[in-house]
């Protein structure tokens, strides 16, 4: 697996070059911290703010991700476990205010993704052994489990909110915000750091980002990782409040009798998702970005133009297995691409 480390130093290089290059006369200074939260690196990056200004921003942000990350824990025990636990056995009750919002958003985004974002196949993704930091070693579970766990057709649909009030119609739905928690935590850290008064940031966990203002007027230069999970594809121009999510088949993975698994479930058929090796999703919402990612690698070459429509997304990049890489024509005239001789398949234009 490739270490969190190594995919976040071109990141930063791009960056940091970009704001080097940016100032003439009198140049920012980039104030960059680095924690580690969600199983990954995060870096925080601030301009335009005095250093303490930006020590104090940053030691609130760490500590809201530290909380963050015991609320929303898929299996450690904390406010998502008890949610599930309650979920199984069918009866209304009280959501957390930590898990309350996540649900509501995460249950819109899953019904505009028909459900290819879906949330409420924790057990399947247990079963995959994918709730595991690394789960390199497990073996593919058993194809009459898959089976009887796409029997039970979990949905977030299934989640009845009335209020604060949570009720399962199905006992057999479990929470999983493997695919959505980073962005939707991101969202949350942005606005914080708005409140504290930090107008141009960008919050990166682990190549997954919302950046927001600009350095002197001038776009932060991002860069947009390799399906091979090593190095760059493309960079692209971010000014304003945008945010940067790609889901590749590299992530997290094992290979069993010579055949490689990675996690990201079709929950159609309950096995990993084939035909797509990355996907990045430019959206001003981190967590729609995040969510959209993982369900336009499910939705696959053939699918994801539709499902991106769904979900108003309007800069897709998909790489498929063969190396040819889908977008839309917005999407390309932002990228600048890094190698060239690549086949380029144009989608028609999304919603503008
Ligand atoms: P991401 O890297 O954002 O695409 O998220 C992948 C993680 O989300 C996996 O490790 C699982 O925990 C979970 N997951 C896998 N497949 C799905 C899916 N189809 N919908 C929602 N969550 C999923
Ligand atoms: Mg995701």
């Amino acid at each position: 697996m490739i270490s969190v480390q190594k995919r976040l130093t071109p990141i930063l290089l791009l960056i940091l070059a970009a704001l080097i290059t940016s100032g003439c006369e009198q140049q920012e200074e980039v104030i960059a911290t680095r924690f580690l939260a969600f199983g990954t690196l995060i870096d925080l990056s601030i301009v335009g703010v005095s250093k303490e200004q930006a020590a104090a921003a940053t030691a609130a942000i760490e500590k809201d991700f530290a909380q963050m990350h015991k609320a929303w824990h898929a299996w450690d025990p904390g406010p998502l476990g008890r949610v599930n636990r309650l979920i199984a056995t069918g009866t209304s009750f009280v959501v957390p205010p930590s898990v309350l919002e996540m649900i509501r958003h995460s249950k819109q985004l899953a019904i505009e993704s028909e459900h290819l974002f879906n949330p409420a196949i924790g057990h399947l993704i247990d079963a995959w052994g994918f709730h595991s930091d690394d789960p390199e070693g497990h073996k593919p579970p058993h194809p009459e489990i898959i089976d009887q766990l796409l029997r039970q057709k979990p949905r977030m649909t299934d989640l009845e909110l009335d209020g604060i009030n949570l009720r399962s119609s199905n006992p057999n739905l479990k929470l999983d915000f493997g695919a959505f928690g980073k962005g939707f935590g991101i969202d949350l850290a942005i606005d914080h750091l708005r409140q504290m008064g930090i107008e141009n940031a960008i919050l990166n966990a682990g190549g997954d980002l919302r950046a927001i203002g600009s350095p002197r007027n001038r776009p932060w230069r991002i860069a947009i990782r390799h399906p091979s999970g090593k190095g760059a594809l493309a960079s692209v121009e971010v000014s304003g409040d945008e945010s940067i999510f790609t889901s590749g088949d590299y992530e997290r993975k094992f290979t069993w009798k010579g055949k490689t698994y990675h996690h990201i479930i079709d929950p159609r058929t309950g096995y990993p998702a084939r035909g797509t090796s990355s996907v990045t999703v430019i959206h001003p919402e981190a967590a729609t970005a995040d969510a959209a990612a993982t369900a336009l690698f499910v939705a696959g070459p053939d699918n994801w133009y539709n499902i991106a429509r769904k979900m108003g997304v309007k800069y897709v990049l998909l790489v498929d297995k063969t190396g040819t890489i889908h977008m839309n024509p917005a999407m390309q005239t932002r990228l600048k691409l890094d190698e060239k001789k690549l086949k380029i398949q144009l989608s028609p234009v999304l919603a503008e």
